[in-house]
Parts: C-alpha cells; structure tokens; sequence
C-alpha cells in the first residue's frame, strides 16, 4: 500500500515528454514556499475551502471526535481526528476535502498504465514526487519495480533529506533523479526548510559519482533565500564540479497559496509578485560557460 495524494497526468514539466506524476504524502522538510503544503503530514490532510462555505456547521455535527469546532472561525484539529470522513460526507457544498489516500500499488500502476500509448509517443514515463518519496521507500521500491516491468521510464523528485539506504531500496528501478538544491549554505538550509546538508549533499555526491547523467539539479528560486547571483552561480558551480549535465532553475510561483489558506496556515510570501522567466536569463548563458545546461522552468 502506498499513501497518494494526487496523480497528474499529462505532465510536462517533471522529467522528459509527457508523465504522469504520482505524489506521495509525508515530507521532511518545511519550506515556506511549498506549493503542496498538504504533503506534508503522512496522514490525510483535511482541506478547509472557505469561499464555498455556507456556515451550516454540518460537518461540526457529524465529527464525534469534536476535531472540527466553528466559533469565529472554521478550525480542524488533526491530532484529535481519526479520518472517518464523516465531515466531508455531510458537507453539501463540497468545502471540505481530504488530501491522501492510501492505495494499492497496482492500483496505482493501473492508472499509470492508461496513457502508455502517450508515454510511448513521447519519450515519457512516470515520475513520483511528493512530499518526499523515499519517506515511503519500501512502496515506492514496489510501484517502481513494477513500471520497470511495464517497460516505463521512471523518474523520483527527492529533496535527499533521507537516509541513502531508504534511496538504495529503489536505486535499481529508477532512471533519473531530479534532485532538489535550493542552497549550499548548510546553516540557512537547516533554519528555513528542516533540510540536514548531511543527507542532502552526502546523497547527491553518491548518486552522481555513481552515475551523474542520470541527475538533475532542480533549484526552487526564491527572492529572500537564493534569487541572487552569488547562490546561484554557486550551484551552478556545484553541477559542474560533480558532472551534473543539467540544473533546472524553477523561478518563484504562488500557486500554492490557496491550499496554505485551505490549511488556515500562514503563507509568508502572499505579498510576492511571481517571477518571470526572462529575469533568470543570465544564468542560462553563465551555465553555457561552464559547460553545465541552465534550463528555466522543469
Ligand atoms: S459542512 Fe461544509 S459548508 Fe457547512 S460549515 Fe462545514 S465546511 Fe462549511
Ligand atoms: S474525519 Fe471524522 S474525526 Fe476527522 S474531522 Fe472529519 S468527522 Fe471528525
């Protein structure tokens, strides 16, 4: 069994032609700019939508565990809810939903399997992202053993903040790793996302001596963490020096501040115009003179 929160399908951003993404629940980070906030328990995640309430209190009647209470405003404790569900059953307006559900991998594969014809097509596959994957690397091992029967091209979005054994479980099974560095300085990456530089540089140097042309640095650029030229160019550097061919600099979106909201969390960047493209174009012509490829966008 493996806990999904969502499978995307037509993707064309996570890896080469068209995927479809599998993401998984629980993760080991906490960054303030997360677009799937609802990732990161590894348990259901009930999602508040306040512009369809109609403020019938139904789903406070229906919770037996008192996790729901409706005063001032709507509020969910998740340490008292035992994911019975009832809430969003009595839920008429559809506000409520969960987030994550726990799956069986063949099932998952089934409806991986639906869009071959597209993946065959297109030099596509499968690509599982969370959240953190290697947080469940024993079902992830098993979905991605059973893609690589199929035949599929298989990709894992990490962030690396694990034990190299969990990513050693699925290591056979899988053909490319995007892999997440949003900065080389291991104090401010420990105080603003949780991430421990001794899983995640450790890992990445491992996968890419193993194999570098199977990696992919993928760099969330965030104005007030790394949007600057110093970092970025030293990651860039960092690609170069491990024989990573390809870092992919993925410039700030706020499309996950409405689930923030729909989590009655704070969203600290609410206020930050999204970032174009065009404004990350120098670093495309700095990686050319390093001789590593500067993709913007996935
Ligand atoms: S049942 Fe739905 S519409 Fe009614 S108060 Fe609860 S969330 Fe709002
Ligand atoms: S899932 Fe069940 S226990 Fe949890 S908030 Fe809804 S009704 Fe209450």
């Amino acid at each position: 069994m493996i806990n999904v929160f969502n499978i995307e399908k037509f993707a064309t951003h996570d890896g080469p032609g068209i995927r479809t993404t599998v993401f998984l629940k629980g993760c080991s980070l906490h960054c303030p700019w997360c677009a799937n906030p609802e990732s990161w328990s590894s348990k259901p995640t009930l999602l508040y939508d306040q512009r369809k309430c109609v403020s019938c209190k139904a789903c406070v009647a229906s919770c037996t565990q008192k996790a729901i209470t409706f005063d001032q405003n709507w509020q969910w404790d998740s340490t008292q809810c035992l994911r019975c569900r009832a809430c969003t059953q009595s839920c008429l307006t559809r506000a409520l939903r969960f987030a994550g559900e726990t799956m069986a991998v063949d099932d998952v594969v089934k409806e991986i399997m639906k869009d071959k014809e597209y993946f065959d097509n297109s030099n596509g596959g499968i690509t599982v992202s969370g959240g953190e994957p290697f947080l469940q690397a024993d079902a992830l091992t098993e979905l991605l053993k059973e893609c690589k029967m199929q035949g599929l091209h298989t990709a894992v979005e990490t962030t690396g903040n694990v034990p190299m054994s969990e990513i050693e479980k699925a290591l056979p099974y899988i053909d490319l790793f995007l892999y997440d560095v949003k900065h080389l300085d291991v104090n401010k990456l420990l105080e603003v996302t949780g991430g421990r530089s001794e899983y995640i540089f450790n890992n990445l140097e491992m996968l890419a001596q193993r194999d570098p042309a199977k990696v992919i640095i993928r760099v969330p650029v965030i104005p007030g963490f790394n949007a600057n030229h110093e970092v970025l160019c030293q990651i860039i550097d960092y690609a170069k020096k491990l024989n990573v061919p390809e870092v992919n600099l993925l410039p700030y979106h706020s499309l996950g501040k409405n689930k923030w909201e729909q989590m009655n969390r704070d969203y600290i960047y609410k206020d930050l115009k999204m970032m174009e493209k065009s404004e990350l174009r120098e670093y495309v012509e700095y990686g050319e003179c390093q001789g590593v490829k500067v993709k913007l966008g996935g």
